[in-house]
């Protein structure tokens, strides 16, 4: 796993630069909101960014637009920080409890332990039930002088208009690759550059994504899933193998080769061959599509339409799987594959 208390020390991360500095310039503007909407896709360090930011609140030496991690402060923030509360849902639980968000508005009220700011952090704040939600607002509408919250959500959409209205939004952005790819090149201690760029392509792009699937120590049996992708829909392979494979995967990730693969396919259709090319089953498919396909007509069409269907089929997976609702991750992936077997590519014998 990522160690993300030392990838906390690192923050701004190199996709990070601008918010950081708008939070900054904010600060010592003497201008920051009550409350912050960190929204953006999951993989890009939003939480370790609110926290950070939150430590540089909390010390009293602040140095460069840094905490100085020696302060008083900077030493109790390590451990826990009595003017810091962080809340999302527990663990083996999927929602942000009305339980959490009364104990958010209780430490509201309290006055600060070190004389300074208050900050607290929700994480996955789209997880708050409707009551919790409610809950929230209220603490929202009656701000407290020098308490700062940061709300942190990969699906702001969900939440009330209400709450979203009453924050501040700091959007966070996918890196390019290049940059992602720079950045986790100097994270990886061994690894190719082909690693690299099929890890982040796995992971779209999203940096701390690529680095758990790269620390998950699960490269071969990423290479592996991803040469049976390519033989299920040759009709060498079987989805519950596959389906197996997915669950060490994990089933986020399996979805994110899936699309990867699809992509590839549909850019190899249009001879627009990617960057990213991912390994060598994908490519020998991708080339024997082309070559089975030809250059125009309506079998390009009809070939390029289903791949593109598939590839939609794929990001609502992933969106399933990343949501909120306990989806079952088995049945989504089995789903999906069987689709694939079916797709009309006339590769199968
Ligand atoms: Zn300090």
């Amino acid at each position: 796993m990522t160690d993300s208390a030392v990838l906390e020390q690192s923050v701004p991360l190199p996709w990070q630069e601008n918010q950081w500095q708008r939070l900054l310039g904010q600060e010592q503007a003497g201008k920051l909101a009550h409350a912050y909407l960190l929204a953006g896709p999951p993989g890009l360090g939003k939480l370790i960014f609110a926290r950070r930011f939150a430590r540089y609140l909390l010390c009293s030496d602040k140095q460069k637009g840094q905490p100085c991690g020696s302060c008083q402060n900077c030493s109790l923030a390590k451990q826990g920080h009595p003017d810091l509360l962080m809340i999302g849902p527990q663990e083996g639980s999927r929602d942000v409890k009305i339980a959490q968000i009364r104990e958010l508005a209780e430490f509201i009220r309290l006055t600060s332990h070190a004389g300074g700011a208050r900050t607290v952090i929700v994480d996955h704040a789209h997880a708050m039930n409707s009551s919790s939600a409610n809950a929230l607002l209220k603490s929202l509408e009656e701000p407290t002088a020098q308490t700062y919250l940061f709300l942190i959500s990969d699906a702001p959409g969900t939440l009330l208009p209400t709450i979203r209205s009453r924050c501040q939004r700091v959007q966070f952005i996918t890196p390019a690759l290049e940059d992602a790819a720079v950045w986790l090149r100097q994270q990886l201690v061994s690894g190719t550059e082909e690693d690299e760029v099929s890890l982040l392509a796995a992971a779209g792009n999203r940096p701390l994504y690529a680095l758990e699937l790269a620390h998950s120590g699960n490269l071969e049996v990423q290479q592996e899933f991803q040469r049976k992708v390519c033989h299920l829909l040759l009709g060498k392979e079987s989805i519950p193998a596959l389906v197996s494979l997915a669950g060490k995967l994990g089933e986020k990730a399996a979805v994110g080769y899936l699309s990867q693969i699809s992509t590839i396919l549909i850019k190899y259709l249009l001879e627009e061959r990617p960057i990213a090319e991912g390994n060598s089953a994908v490519v020998a498919l991708a080339q024997q599509l082309q070559s089975a396909t030809g250059p125009q007509g309506d079998s390009l069409k009809a070939k390029l339409a289903s791949l593109l269907e598939f590839y939609e089929l794929a990001q609502q997976a992933q969106q399933q799987l990343g949501s909120s609702s306990n989806p079952n991750a088995q049945l989504i992936i089995e789903s999906l594959l069987w689709r694939w077997r079916q797709l009309p590519l006339g590769l199968a014998p």
